[in-house]
């Protein structure tokens, strides 16, 4: 399992709390590792044994949640068996030693996670399902609707990606990869009906033989198509016009020409984000597309996504109070176990959070960062992807950032990156841990793309997490070195020397690299 698998990993997840008052986003996050993640330590004995012994909605809850940590770990030790039951109902009742309330609430969170699913009838069980990005993609879609990310900030941070995967392509790519291409060219210029525009972008991160660059690429083109109605997806001119620029695309990327294949890759996506702009998209269809809540219509879920609906034309009142148990159960005409389940899948997104006694009730909470983090952390462990296939991503996500910070910097960010650097250089040698990668999660705030913030920090959180997973706790760089180095990176910056900032953020992301391989 990815998740926290010691506690010096832990620490290093919230290392950002640390830092100060800059980070809104971290902050809930931290405050939500501590109040709602009992799961951060999964199959902690005293988490469980400590719940189970308590009666108590909220230790319910809490329990719910770290059997389900529970079972994904168990999967995962498995070895994800793809279609296969790991437990009848009754066989994992004993083997978690939990009520049937319980279980089952923990068996929606871990559907929810698209992980396993409960199949009902002889022979039936929990079976595994195949991996699948929807989870991640819903995770996205909360958290950039509640920030406000319009869809031009999608775009820059694709054209970042996808002009870096059609410039690995040519060097990286190998007969089967030159076969796929070709065969891809063919059927989008013979008009295949069912042509997805986004086989291209797909079949040219792959081609990189990244699956980082492929899942970020992919998740990415779904996320364009959540801003738009489905009356606004390409029709077929705008197919056949894509198919050109396609082909073009690939003729270069099989010419060997890595800049050609670049340049038109950019104006490809230049010219559909052009053609989208103009067919309205908005932020506010993420909250109605979202898939935040299961595409079933099951009465739990229907009623996740009418609170959901509520709590996002509200305009997202964080604090507000939804309301007490039994004014829900009666506002929503459900029952007790109906909304518990809609409840706990809303916390999950973070969306609300349900507190117990006198006083308590439904809340609206803000949308950290860590819901992304967990469900792209649950899928590079499923996909076995690398540290370092993750890192040549936030490489290029950071260079991007810092092309836009040196591009827009005003005397508010000025301020922010020499308060980031006073914050480090102050930092004991242990906070040190804690803040080191701060002032790379300020430069990504700084740039004002929330896009590329989201992934720079979901970045550098999965593979600190997934190195950790894979060799222990990885040797940190000195701490005098990284200190030197972010002061030099800002001092370029502050001077506005574009080409030495680049230079040193290179060179700094190639040492990083070193501590990873
Ligand atoms: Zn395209
Ligand atoms: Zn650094």
């Amino acid at each position: 399992m990815v998740r926290a698998a010691s506690p010096g990993a832990f620490r290093g997840d919230v290392y950002s709390d640390a830092g100060g008052e800059r980070h809104r986003d971290d902050r809930t996050v931290a405050d939500q590792v501590t109040e709602t993640s009992p799961n951060s330590l999964p199959g902690s004995p005293a988490t469980v044994a400590g719940a189970a012994g308590v009666r108590g909605r909220g230790n319910e809850a809490k329990l719910a949640a770290s059997i389900a940590d529970r079972i994904v770990d168990d999967i995962a030790r498995r070895g994800w068996p793809e279609g296969e039951v790991v437990g009848s109902e009754p066989e994992l009742l004993e083997r978690y030693g939990v009520s049937r309330a319980v279980f089952r609430e923990a068996v929606r969170l871990v559907e929810h996670k698209q992980v396993a699913r409960m199949r009902r009838g002889p022979g039936g069980g929990l079976v595994v399902t195949p991996p699948s990005l929807d989870s991640v993609a819903d995770a996205v879609s909360v958290y950039l609707f509640y920030v406000g990310a319009e869809i031009d900030e999608v775009f820059e941070a694709r054209l970042a990606l996808e002009e870096t995967a059609a410039e690995l392509a040519p060097s990286r790519m190998d007969e089967a990869d030159i076969e796929a291409l070709r065969e891809l060219v063919a059927r989008e210029h013979a008009g295949n009906p069912r042509r997805d525009h986004r086989d291209l972008h797909r079949r040219v991160a792959a081609t990189t033989g990244n699956p980082a660059l492929e899942l970020f690429v992919e998740l990415l083109n779904r996320v364009t198509l959540l801003y738009l109605p489905r009356s606004a997806h390409f029709g077929s001119k705008e197919l056949d016009q894509s198919a050109r620029a396609h082909r073009a695309i690939v003729a270069a990327i099989l010419d060997g020409d890595e800049a050609l294949a670049r340049n038109r890759m950019r104006k490809h996506l230049q010219a559909e984000a052009a053609y989208l702009q103009g067919r309205r998209p908005s932020r506010q269809r993420l909250a109605d597309l979202t898939k935040a809540v299961d595409r079933t219509d099951k009465r739990a879920e229907a009623t996740a996504r009418q609170i959901f609906t509520e709590v996002a034309e509200a305009g997202w009142p964080v604090g507000m109070l939804l309301g007490s148990e039994a004014d829900l159960m009666a506002r929503y005409d459900v029952s007790r176990a109906v909304l518990r389940e809609a409840v706990r899948v809303l916390e999950h997104h973070q969306v609300v959070r349900m507190r117990r006694g006198p006083g308590g009730g439904l809340f609206v909470i803000e949308p950290g960062i860590e819901a992304v983090t967990e469900a792209v952390a649950l899928h590079v462990d499923r996909r076995g992807i690398a540290p370092l296939h993750l890192f040549e991503v936030r490489g290029t996500v950071e260079m991007t950032v810092l092309d836009r910070v040196i591009a827009t910097l005003d005397d508010d960010g000025r301020a922010q990156l020499t308060e980031a650097l006073a914050a480090e250089q102050a930092a004991s040698p242990e906070d040190f841990a804690l803040v080191g990668h701060d002032l790379h999660n300020v430069l990504a705030h700084v740039a004002g793309n929330r896009v590329l913030e989201l992934l720079t920090v979901v970045l550098i959180r999965v593979s600190q997490r997934r190195s950790a997973a894979l060799a222990g706790t990885p040797d940190p760089l000195p701490t005098q070195d990284v200190i030197h180095v972010h002061q030099r990176i800002v001092e370029a910056i502050l001077a506005d020397d574009a080409s030495l900032a680049r230079h040193r953020m290179r060179r700094h992301l190639v040492a990083l690299l070193d501590c990873v391989r």
